[in-house]
């Protein structure tokens, strides 16, 4: 069910390091010499479909969990040194168990698509959107302070909350709920971050779904 991180063992810097090295690799392997550059051409082919794969959600096309790591680590460093603003979102769909129970599987499948679709429209080119685990999302948005970072946010909510999905024969009702944290002096690493947009979540749950929360809301 949930597919992230398995597309491709390999960490991204691991294939870049052999994609810089290719053409002495290639030295070791008893090629005719007029083949070797249709063999580099066909592994830089190659090494750039693995590195999308190894980067991306299949279901989605979004980046996936283990990219979120590296760019939520960097974007954080980024924050602190240059003390640009910086915040994150973390958004689940409410009750999705129930669609995939009472619609199937395939009706999930689709709303998760649509839905992936809906975020990235609703945010800038220089934010970055990924598929976290099976219905949730997170948005990373740079030079964005938490007072700012609400306004997409509300839009993308009252956009899904209005959305006609339409699903073999069914119209459908989505929400979702979103926690929302920014980078403050007492955040101390990206994990940081996550735990608190995520802690911000879990309230805009027990507060009734469908709503955005931050940490300092309650
Ligand atoms: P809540 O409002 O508290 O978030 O309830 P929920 O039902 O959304 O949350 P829960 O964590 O109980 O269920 C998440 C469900 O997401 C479980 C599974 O049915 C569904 N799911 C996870 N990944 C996929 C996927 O790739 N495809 C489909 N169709 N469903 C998935
Ligand atoms: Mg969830
Ligand atoms: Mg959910």
């Amino acid at each position: 069910m949930d597919n992230l991180g398995e597309n491709f063992d390999l960490p991204a810097h691991v294939l870049d390091e052999i994609q810089q090295n290719i053409e002495d690799i290639i030295l070791h392997f008893d090629i005719p010499e007029g083949n070797k550059k249709d063999v580099i051409k066909k592994i830089n082919f190659m090494y750039s479909q693995t590195r999308y794969m190894s980067l991306t959600d299949s279901l989605t096309g979004l980046y996936n969990r283990r990219h979120f790591t590296e760019c939520a680590e960097r974007e954080f460093l980024r924050s602190k040194r240059y003390k640009s603003d910086l915040s994150l979102a973390v958004i689940d769909i409410d009750f999705f168990k129930k669609i995939n129970d009472t619609c199937g599987h395939s009706a999930g499948d689709y709303i998760l698509k649509e839905i992936a679709y809906l975020i990235l429209e609703n945010f800038r080119k220089t934010d970055m959107v990924f598929r976290y685990g099976g219905e949730e999302f997170v948005v990373i948005m740079t030079e964005t302070a938490l007072d700012r970072a609400i306004i997409p946010l509300e839009r993308l909510r009252k956009s899904i909350e209005e959305y006609p999905f339409y699903y073999d024969g069914k119209n459908l009702k989505i929400t979702i709920s979103i926690g929302v944290s920014e980078v403050i002096e007492e955040v101390a690493d990206a994990q940081k971050l996550f735990e608190n947009a995520d802690k911000a979540l879990y309230k805009a749950k027990e507060n009734g779904r469908n709503k955005i929360y931050s940490l300092n809301m309650f």
